[in-house]
């Protein structure tokens, strides 16, 4: 029997993407907005079969810190396999884990001794789960502080920490054994107050609900916070209060998990996001970048935690050798290429042009982000601003601009809340000239996407 003989039928472009449509689970996200059929890629761009030549700022999601096969990467692949080293050994120790682990470990903020390093299964979520679990059993607790916004990934138990109401909704649970906590979210501040004293006033709302004997809250097994949310809308937390999270978390004994999985490796502009704020972490969850573009996910954690029972934490998948070697030459190249450096300086660049664009374009409510990890908040330009300067998200006109961008072979994603927030996830390759083509495009699909809206009424 010779299987899916039909796929020969036709292998048009087309046709390829309406048996996509037909077959495909209603579920799926990306396939919905970019009907591409990509062939070949290199760098930031991705050739479709369409002949076109998209420039790329989804980046996998934030995973290719150095765009799409980058020799380095490409290189390091070819090596194990033309080795002949087995490319699936459970989590067995091999030359290739030991060297990925030897390199990670030597990013670690505060330095690589006092870290232990779980493999999980290849993906953020696992490691998310990872996380939760250990933390649970290392302090015999069970509730979780976490934040409006966030977004831990897919499984239940980081479902549960994360934020969107429209996925959880219909599993009938927000999830339990979870505190939510405001996310100083300034542009939308969930106090209506912003600044410094919107971001005190979630501060002394923690240290209330941990210190009043009738707060209603038990005692946390961890706090799980990004430093930058990524999903929520590209938002990055102040550095001074990411150091007071860490204050009161060490405090009163909570580990204090930190979500590196899409602001790692450079991305943010220090090689983990929070070196901007010198926290130390108990926890670290790290996946999409480490891996090189192949799936792999860790959690790096303090010694003393290291107190769970053998097998505590499986998963068949955790022995990807390709990702490993892939991911250690990633993550010295992004270490000996200075590309932590370059994420800030061309991200700083990249949003200071877009900040001009903004003062033309009303439908820009607001332009923020740390390095490459840039988010443009999509408003309404015909509707009045509450007390603090925001005006209403705008979810269709930032889809048209998801749109405008995709005729002028630019990708880039909404997320966000009501998913009306343009989001920028270049390699941290990106060179000067493609960082112009990307803020020139994007330029003029909101002047396209503000022009069409224009007349609507409010
Ligand atoms: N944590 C964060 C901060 C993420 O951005 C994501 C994915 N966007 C995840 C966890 C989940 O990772 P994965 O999709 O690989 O499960």
């Amino acid at each position: 029997m010779a299987l899916a003989s039909a796929w020969s039928d036709d292998p048009s472009p087309v046709a390829v993407l309406e048996r996509q449509r037909r077959r495909e689970s209603a579920a799926r996200t990306y396939a919905r907005s970019f009907p591409i059929v990509p062939v070949r890629a290199r760098g930031m761009t991705i050739e479709g079969a369409d002949g076109r030549h998209y420039l790329d700022c989804l980046s996998g999601a934030g995973t290719l810190a150095l765009g799409h096969n980058h020799p380095v990467v490409v290189e390091a692949i070819r090596r194990v396999l033309d080795s002949g080293a087995p490319l699936h050994v459970l989590d067995l120790g091999t030359s290739e884990k030991d060297e990925f682990t030897s390199v990670l470990l030597e990013t670690m903020p505060g330095g690589p001794s006092g870290w232990r390093v779980h493999f999980c299964g290849p993906a953020g979520t696992d490691a998310v789960e990872a996380a939760l679990k250990l933390t649970r059993t290392v302090t015999g607790r069970r509730n979780v502080l976490t934040f409006t916004g966030a977004y831990h990934g897919m499984t239940a138990g980081a479902l549960a920490v994360s934020a969107n109401v429209e996925v959880k909704a219909p599993l009938g649970t927000t999830g339990l054994d979870v505190t939510r906590l405001p996310y100083p979210y300034d542009y939308r501040c969930p106090f209506g107050i912003g600044g410094d004293m919107g971001t005190d006033i979630g501060v002394r709302y923690l240290e209330t609900l941990l210190t009043d004997s009738h707060s209603g809250m038990l005692p946390p097994a961890a706090m799980i916070v990004e430093p930058v949310q990524g999903e929520g809308g590209t938002i990055p937390a102040p550095d001074s209060w990411l150091r007071r999270m860490r204050q009161l978390t060490a405090t009163h004994g909570i580990p204090l998990i930190i979500d590196e999985v899409q602001t790692g490796v450079g991305r943010t502009g220090a090689f983990w996001a929070v070196e901007h704020s010198d926290v130390i972490p108990d926890v670290m969850v790290l996946s999409k970048a480490i891996g090189g573009s192949l799936p792999l996910a860790v959690i790096v954690y303090r010694e003393e935690l290291d107190s769970w029972a053998p097998g505590a934490h499986t998963g068949t998948f955790r022995g990807n050798q390709l990702a490993m070697a892939a991911g250690t030459a990633t993550l010295r190249y992004v270490a000996e290429a200075g590309l932590v450096q370059r994420a800030a300086e061309v991200g700083d660049r990249i949003m200071r042009e877009l900040r001009t664009v903004q003062t033309r374009q009303p439908c820009i409510g607001q332009v923020r982000g740390r390095g490459l990890m840039i988010g443009v908040e999509i408003v309404r330009p015909d509707a009045e601003s509450d007390a603090r300067g925001a005006r209403p998200a705008a979810p269709d006109i930032a889809r048209e601009i998801r749109s405008q961008c995709l005729r002028r072979d630019l990708l880039v994603e909404l997320g966000g809340r009501n998913d009306a927030v343009v989001r920028l996830l270049p390699p941290l390759t990106i060179t000067d000239d493609e960082a112009t083509t990307v803020v020139e495009r994007l330029a003029e699909a909101i002047v396209a996407a503000e022009r069409d809206y224009a007349g609507v009424p409010a």
